[in-house]
Parts: structure tokens; sequence; C-alpha cells
């Protein structure tokens, strides 16, 4: 699965992941049952949003047994029956057609064929999401068949198998990652149980319906304007990677290394295929060749769904997306688009060897599958479009998931996931983030070509089964030579982020502490001796093992200009002696890349925070970068000076900081010089950076040229500066009236570009009138918004200063709508963004309304919101008067 990144909070990053609804007990299947192939028919009624089902499961009993346990959630069981030894169809399904009518015979019919079947009955454990079915006779040890009629039905909540609305007409879809494929099919439905899978959809006869595997046939029937299609066996696989879909998909074509490749949309958006065509196409040839391991299917589709909780869900041949993580103009898109989709078709289809060739074992090594897709995204992406800028991306990226790893309440890498909300919670910053900037690190270490040999040989190891982390890292350690066990294990287990202490050394060897870094004053850690394995990877000087006992770095070549992240591919913060951190802040433009003044300026400012150095020291440290030719290290800068001006300054410092962005910062954006036909993507990155400080800073020729680029765009026309576009309109939107407000809102509700639509819903959330954010609330829990976009509207507003206030009121008045409309996601965004308040009041207001209104798989974001306003609060109290300080002697008024 992608995490959605449509909310994006100073500090905080939001997690995601498909949510149970109320508390359910720890409940994995009782065991003793091995599922080995099903064959299920379904028969969706769209019109009255339910389906019929007709399975059947061949499986293996491990000894004899009255009674089976799998897992069904909102299923109502109609005849189950069981008998001995194979299902007449399973044997007789790979390869062969059947016609319409035999295919649609299979479930029940199959149990009339066995002399000894015999009837179950079914008891449902309703929170366990359990069914127990229970035999008059033992059922022998060996091979059994069940046989299941039952029916089901299409909710609204963006999980199992769900009903999804366009203007034209209604879908049928899937998403069954983490638990919820039992909310189609009854079914043992834990990722280490694999199986074979026969689906066959009955469909009207209009419809098309796609699935993991090819079509292998369709006829009428058996009802009249009804079809049946009838797919190909699938590989072994888990249940939560099962997927299909039902309605009116329209597909653009290509083909890879003689794998059929098409994207798919609604009718309408078909026409914003063709980019994602082209990166599947090229991603798929590359993966073919990475991995050494051709594409596990016959064909891949690659789907945007109209209503989709998360980025998208890797299905096996079948993957599904969020229209704006697959959609996008491939000649008028805009760049940030582009980025995104070529991104997550990358993540999606790493998935379909980390994850789906080889799953986890249990959900608590979930980070194998997220923590590979999220490198390797990364990784494919940037290759495919070197310009840009994916690595820098990721610097930034890793910058904040340490933030997140640097708080109390943070968890390790591999930790317990047994409940459904367990589970999905795990869907978080740890598993994708961290673990990707883990799995970087190590390649980082051991070379390209040796880790790809490893991976290599894991996938191979794995096919069509299960692994666990100790197989991924030994086999790691085997090919390489190298400690990747030790390593990996440091960081898997253990939660947090080292800090590296670097001291004056002498000749070869420097002396070097290591512990656990906190993101909090010195009086509010706990105490612990957390010790990593770490490869300290030197600028131009190769990497070094730290171990846990060692406290000298020895072999360094001594040079005069050390650095100890190189490439900033370490998780690890680092602090360096007086001597060492003048040489490098002096070097940092020649001597340092991109990424490591990325790295450099996050550790200084994590360091501040932890109250090492004051907010004085970094800010003369970011203003020393304000020429810097980078847009993204400047973009840093600019935020940190953001986050001062929002969780540091009174509102009288907040004028004087204002003052000092324009006044440190005008002269380098007019040296920039004006937009135009030759301008070079730096420059106009540049611009646009310092375009959009200088506006919240208050200058007044930005904002007066942010109103004339608004207007003209409102007024249709196409912009001159097409490089502020976004900045201009988010300035102009903050101090916006509600004239402007109701054309935003039309762009929202009727434009067909998802981009567009999404860029415009976002929009309504700046606007600060307190009429227009009681009118943006109001629309975020009605019928107008998908349920998808509800909680994230709320959550933006929740997160902004400015709107926070009004925000907290209206959730605290409206919670019982909130949590009845909106996607139980939802709640977990809005806990999240509830960590950007910053006073004891709010704290304790924050704690007692959720400690009232518990929100399903927000436990840990609970936690994380309230370590995080306690950080901000100690942080004012101790920053704001060196913060006075410092501006006194820097000429503020
Ligand atoms: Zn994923």
């Amino acid at each position: 699965m992608k995490i959605w990144r449509g909310l994006a909070v100073a500090g905080l990053v939001v997690g995601l992941g498909g949510v149970a609804a109320g508390r359910v007990e720890a409940q994995r299947l009782p065991g003793g049952v091995r599922p080995e192939h099903y064959s299920l028919t379904i028969t969706p009624d769209l019109k009255a949003a339910t389906f019929a089902g007709s399975e059947t499961i061949d499986v293996v009993l491990d000894a004899p047994s009255k009674t089976i346990t799998l897992n069904a959630a909102e299923i109502e069981f109609g005849a189950v029956k069981a008998w001995a030894g194979e299902s007449a169809t399973a044997t007789a399904n790979a390869g062969i057609l059947r016609s319409a009518q035999n295919d649609n015979q299979r479930g029940g019919g199959a149990a009339n064929g066995a002399s000894d079947a015999q009837d179950a009955v079914v008891t449902l454990d309703a929170a366990k999401e359990q069914a127990t079915l229970t035999f008059a006779r033992t059922l022998p040890a060996g091979r059994v068949t069940l046989a299941i009629e039952y029916k089901g039905i299409l909710n609204d909540k963006l999980r199992g198998f769900y009903l999804s609305k366009t203007k034209a007409r209604r879908y049928g879809v899937t998403q069954f990652e983490a638990t919820d494929a039992r909310r189609a099919f009854p079914s043992f439905d834990e990722p280490a149980l694999k199986a074979t899978f026969d689906v066959t959809l009955v469909v009207d006869a209009n419809d098309t319906a796609i699935s993991n595997t090819q079509i292998v046939s369709d006829m009428a029937g058996p009802a009249p304007g009804k079809h049946t299609v009838v797919f190909a066996q699938t590989p072994r696989m888990s249940t939560y990677l099962v997927a299909w879909l039902v309605g009116d998909f329209k597909c653009s074509e290509g083909k890879t290394d003689g794998v059929a490749i098409r994207v798919c949309a609604t009718p309408d958006k078909v026409k914003l295929t063709r980019f994602a065509l082209d990166s599947a196409k090229e991603t798929l040839h590359d993966y073919d060749r990475y991995f050494g391991i051709k594409y596990p299917m016959a064909k891949l589709d690659l789907v945007a769904v109209p209503d989709f909780e998360a980025g998208a869900m890797e299905n096996f041949g079948c993957i599904t997306f969020r229209e704006t993580d697959l959609l996008v103009d491939k000649k008028a898109g805009a760049l940030a688009a582009k980025k995104e989709v070529a991104e997550t078709v990358a993540h999606e289809m790493a998935h379909q060897w980390f994850g789906d060739l080889v799953t986890m074992e249990w959900w608590d090594n979930l980070w194998l599958n997220e923590g590979f897709a999220t490198w390797m995204e990364t990784k494919e992406a940037a290759k495919a479009h070197p310009k840009w800028k994916y690595d820098q991306d990721a610097a930034v990226e890793m910058d904040s998931t340490m933030d997140e790893d640097a708080g109390r309440t943070t968890r390790a890498i591999r930790a317990r996931a047994e409940t459904p909300d367990e589970i999905n919670e795990s869907f978080d910053g740890i598993a994708y983030g961290k673990a990707g900037a883990v799995i970087g690190m190590v390649e980082n270490w051991v070379g390209d070509e040796v880790f790809r040999r490893g991976v290599h040989e894991y996938l191979t190891e794995h096919s069509y089964g299960n692994a666990t982390a100790e197989d991924f890292w030994n086999t790691q350690a085997r090919v390489s030579g190298l400690a990747v066990d030790q390593m990996m294990r440091s960081f898997v287990e253990q939660p947090g982020v080292p800090l590296v202490r670097f001291g004056s050394g002498v000749g070869e060897a420097i002396p070097v502490t290591q512990g656990r870094f906190f993101l909090a004053a010195p009086t509010t850690r706990p105490v612990g001796n957390a010790a990593w394995t770490i490869p300290i990877c030197l600028k131009d000087g190769g990497c070094k093992l730290l171990r846990p006992e060692e406290t000298m770095l020895t072999g360094t070549t001594g040079a005069a200009f050390f650095y100890a992240n190189a490439g900033d591919k370490g998780y690890y913060r680092t602090d360096y002696s007086v001597g060492q951190l003048k040489a490098i802040v002096a070097n940092a433009e020649t001597k340092l890349t991109v990424e490591e003044r990325i790295g450099l300026l996050g550790d200084r400012w994590a360091l501040m925070q932890a109250s090492e150095g004051s907010v004085g020291e970094f800010l003369d440290l970011a203003l020393g970068v304000k020429a810097d030719p980078n847009a993204t290290v400047l973009e840093s800068a600019l935020g940190k000076i953001g986050a001062i001006k929002a969780r540091i300054a009174t509102d009288g410092d907040r004028k004087r900081l204002d003052e000092l962005v324009r006044r440190e910062f005008g002269g380098v954006y007019v040296g920039l010089g004006k937009g135009g036909r030759h301008e070079s993507d730096e420059n106009a990155d540049l611009r646009e950076t310092l375009f959009e400080a200088l506006g919240r800073a208050g200058d007044p020729k930005v904002l007066a040229e942010a109103v004339s680029v608004t207007n003209a765009l409102l007024a249709g026309q196409k912009p001159a500066d097409a490089a502020v576009v976004d900045a201009a309109v988010a300035l102009v939107a903050a101090k916006g009236d509600a004239a402007m407000y109701e054309k935003m809102l039309r762009v929202a509700q009727t434009a067909t570009d998802p981009d567009l639509k999404e860029d415009a819903l976002h929009t309504l959330t700046r606007f600060q009138a307190p009429e227009l954010v009681a009118r943006t609330l109001e629309y975020a829990v009605s019928d107008a918004v998908r349920s998808q976009d509800r909680g994230t509207l709320i959550a933006r507003l929740l997160s902004r200063r400015e709107t926070q206030d009004q925000a907290w009121a209206f959730v605290e008045q409206h919670w019982a709508e909130i949590e009845r409309k909106a996607t139980e996601n939802s709640g977990a965004r809005i806990v999240a963004a509830a960590g950007a308040f910053c006073t004891v009041e709010r704290r304790d207001e924050v704690v007692s309304f959720f400690g009232a209104h518990p929100v399903a798989s927000a436990e840990r974001a609970l936690a994380k919101s309230i370590d995080s306003i306690n950080d901000c609060v100690a942080l004012r109290a101790a920053q704001e008067p060196e913060l006075r300080q410092w501006l006194d002697a820097h000429g503020g008024q």
C-alpha cells in the first residue's frame, strides 16, 4: 500500500491505513488448517449495494476435526458443506476453459457431487471477525473441501468489497489490505496462508470486470442481462492481494517484456492514463532486470478508482490507485503531479516482487514490504527522471522521519501488530520512511551490485512463499560478507534515532560516542542505553562500522575536512566538535552535496530542539545558506524559520521574524530576475520558494504580484509566470473573500482533472476568514465531498495556527457526524493533526476529548500528538527568550 501524502504537518508524519470499526481482541486463526485453493463466484448487485458469493475452499487438515474456523465479517452465511477429498473443480481448473454455465454451478454444484458431503452449523464471532463451522461427523486429516454460499454488502467505508460512485454510475471495487478480504469472502485471511484463486464475476451485460489475472472466458448468462467473466487461476498468493473491480473502465494498453500492461480509469478520464502507462512500461523492464526474476504474472493492470482511501494498493497483477496517484495530463500536468504518479507506480510495482511474490510472514514484519517499496520507488523514479530531484526529496523525507522517530512514543520497525487496529496503525512513517532509509543505508554500505544480488537470492529462495526479517538480513550478510545482520537487527528491533557525536581527533582516530536521540529537552527524556551497529560513511573516506562498544572511529584519513554522513545515506543524527562544525559550515556550499546540506540543516535543527544549541545559532546557520543555489536547501532552511515563527515566537517576535525574512531574502529574490522562456528549472524553483516565503512574510510587492497572478488564473487566462502560480493562489486565499472562495469551490466541484480538483479542494482550507473557515468545515461533512477527503480537509485546518482553534471547536461539536460520515481513517488523521497545538490548555482538551471519544487505530497517534504538544510547549519556554535576544541583536524593531 502507499500512504497518501495529502497532508503534511510540520514535524508530524501522518500514518494511514485501512481502519477497523471498534475495538477488536487479538485474534489469529487457531491453525491446523491450511487453505490450498479458493474458487470464488461473485455476483454483485450494484443498485442494491449487495453481492452474492459462492465459493469452494480446498484445505488440508493437520488432524481430524469437527470444527474449522476461518475469517468472515459482515457476511451472511447460507448453505455450508464439507467433504473429504478434493473439489471436482480444483483439479480441473488450471488452463481449462469452462463454459459460463458450468462455472456458475461451481460452489454449490460441486457440493452435490460429493457423496459424503455434510452440512455445517455456522457460529459467528463478530468481535473476532471469525466464523466457526461445526460438523456432526469428524472430518479426517488431509484434504477437505468446503463449499460456502453467502451474501455480503457493498459498503461505503472504502474497504472490503465496496461501492464507489461517479456522476454517471456505480462501481464495485475491492481493498483488502490489511484484514478486509474477509468482508468479501469467508477466508483464512492471514498473509502466510497462501493459496491459489479462481475468480468468476457475474456482472451486468454492459459492465467490465477486472481481476488479478487475465480473462479466460466471457459469456452471456446465466440470467438474462448478465455476463459471466472467468479469470485465469492465480499463482499462490495471500488473501489481502486478491482484487476485483466491476463497472465501466476504459484502458490504454501497452506491452513490455511480453507482459500486457493496461492503465484504466472511468471513461471520462482515460485520456489521463498515458503518462502512467509509459512509467509502468519502463519500470517493468527495469525491475525484470534488477530483480533477475521476470514479472510473475501474464498481465498487469493499473486502475484508478474514484473512491479510494490509501494512495494505491499493490494487488497482484491488478494495482488500484487513488485517481490523483495514477492520472495526470502527460503534456500539461504539473511536475509535482507527475512526480507523484511516477513514484507511486514504481512503489506498487516493486511490491509485485517484494510483498506479492514474497510476502512477510506476519504483519509485524510489514516493513519488509513497505520499507523496500519506499526505497525502491525513489531509486526507480530517480533513474527514470534524473532531473526531478527525487534524491533531494528523499533527504527531506528522512529528516522528517527522524523527527517523528525521535519522540518518546515512537515504535521499533518490527513491533507487535495482532489486532486489526494494531495492524492498521502500523502503516506509518516507521514502516515506510524509516525502514526505507535503513534499507538505503544497507545498500550504500555493501554496494549497489552486492545488495542487488542479495535481493535476488532472497526473492528466489522465498518465491510464492513468506519470509521474515531474519531471512532478509541473513541473506544480505551471506552475500556481502559483512555484518548486515547485526547492523539491521539493531535498527529494526530498537526504537528511535541514534545520535553520533564526534570529538576532535588526532591522526587516524576520532573519539566517538553514541546514544538515543530525543527531540526533547534533557529533563523530559527517558533514560536508557540503546546502542546501534552503524556504518558511518565519511565524506571521501569510505564506510567504517561503528559497533555499540566502540569509542574510537579508527582508520579515518585524518583529512582536514571531516563530514560523517556521506551522501546523507545514514539514518542517524550527528554532532561535531566545535572545530569540526566550523570547518563544515564554512565549506558547506563548496564541499557538501545538496543532500548533505539538507542533512546538516536537519541535524542542527534537531539538536536545537533538544536544547543543544540555541535558536539564534540555528538562525545564523539558516541565514548562511540564503544564497544557496539549490531550491530544496533553501526551502528546508525557510521551512524551519517558518516553524520558529509558528512554534516559538510571540506575536511581536513573529512580526520581527517577518521583517528579517524580507530583509535577508528580498534581495536574493530580486537577484533571480523574472521568469521567461529561457529560465532554468533551478532558477524557477528558487523563485517559487522565495516568492512563497516572502509572501508569507508580508512582502507588499510579492503580495501584489500574487493577486494579479491569481486574478488572471481565475479569469481563465494562462498564467504569465507559471513557476509562482501555486504559491500565489495559496497566499491570496489566506486573505481571500467570499467571491474568491465561490470560484475555488466551483473548481473543486466541477474540475475533471483529479489533480486540479484536489488542489482546489485543498486551497479551500487556506482561506482564513472565520465565516469561510466555517463553510469549509461544513463542506467537509457534506455529501458533496468524497468520504476519503473529509478527514483531510478538517486535519489541514486543524494543523495551521491561524485556523486550528475554530477547527477544534467544530470537531468537538460535530464529532458524532464526522465519525458517522467519514472513513475511520479520517479519525486517525484528525487525531494526528491535533498534535499541532502548542499550549497546555489545548493539550488537556485533546486528552480529555479523545479519552471520551476513542478513535479506532489511533492509539499511538494520540500518544504522539500529546508528546508533540508537550515538546512544543517546552521548546517555546526554552527558546522564546533566546529568540528575542537574537532578534534584538539583529536589528529588528
Ligand atoms: Zn506499499
